[in-house]
């Protein structure tokens, strides 16, 4: 099949906007879609110190976009960060530091088995405030944060698919936890950003490809629970016949979510970061 915009071989059809699109019209559209949703919610500005969660190959794309987009502003520092995530086994700081290297890019690094992060999980249990046990990770949240801190980051950038966010928004409703969705239980303390949530995954795996980055590896079947995988499987065939569902259910989930949080508070970095499997170059 042809792509739509020009003569080469399309990779994928979009059956939301009836496309097929060829590798290079794919990162064509990946990156007009992040840039949109930049501007439209001020995500860059003057002064701002950007730095990557690295988890996965999609956060790797990400780190490369943002290079590019901000490669002209000197006013603009872009890093990336990672935080060995000790109970999953996955050692992520070698992989993500390789990818900082070849994006010839700073890397901060700290790790969920911080000293003063478990000091405050003692704390949060003491105090028995249920919302924190209940709705947030500070073991992984905390690092994060304490990281970008030591190091003037003003906005963390999260690979957060469109995919994610659907399910994120699903996922509450079957639960009966709607409340899930924002920032109102949840520890961080620097602004999250997530230029790729209005793209599909599978698009956002086919950019982060054309990038130079592979395919991702499986995902650990140990990764989130029994509930979290239904629902991804239940979105994906739902969405084969109605291909609007996963922006529907975005767009759900920012109104419920509502301000400050809005469409960044869909999902907690804690949550999402412990779903992502390690990068694969
Ligand atoms: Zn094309």
């Amino acid at each position: 099949m042809q792509c739509s915009k020009c003569p080469r071989n399309a990779i994928v059809f979009q059956s939301y906007s009836g496309l097929h699109l060829c590798d290079q019209h794919v990162a064509e559209d990946v990156k007009a879609k992040a840039k949109k949703m930049i501007r439209a919610h001020q995500w860059l500005r003057y002064g701002d110190h950007i730095s990557v969660a690295l988890s996965d190959n999609k956060s790797a794309a990400l780190l490369y976009f943002l290079k590019q987009l901000t490669a002209e502003r000197r006013d603009i520092r872009i890093s990336a960060i990672t935080i060995n995530q000790e109970s999953t086994g996955f050692n992520i700081n070698s992989h993500a530091k390789r990818i900082a290297e070849l994006l010839d890019t700073e890397c901060f690094t700290g790790s969920s088995e911080d000293e003063s992060v478990t000091v405050f999980d003692t704390i949060s249990q003491k105090a028995k405030d249920p919302t924190m046990s209940v709705y947030c990770h500070p073991h992984r949240c905390l690092p994060l944060d304490k990281v970008a801190q030591q190091h003037g980051v003003t906005k963390i950038a999260l690979g957060i698919t469109l995919d994610d966010a659907a399910c994120a928004v699903l996922e509450s409703v079957i639960r009966g936890d709607v409340e899930r969705l924002g920032f109102k239980h949840c520890v961080e303390t620097i602004p999250r950003i997530s230029p790729f949530i209005s793209v599909t995954a599978a698009e956002v795996s086919l950019y982060a490809a054309h990038c130079g980055f592979k395919n991702e590896p499986a995902i650990s079947p140990d990764l989130g629970d029994g509930l979290h995988k239904d629902t991804v499987a239940l979105l994906d065939r739902f969405t084969n016949n109605h291909p609007a569902t996963k922006y529907a259910l975005m767009n759900l989930g920012k109104n419920l979510a509502g301000f400050p949080g809005g469409i960044s508070g869909l999902i907690r970095a804690c949550e999402w970061l412990q779903k992502k499997p390690a990068v694969v170059l």
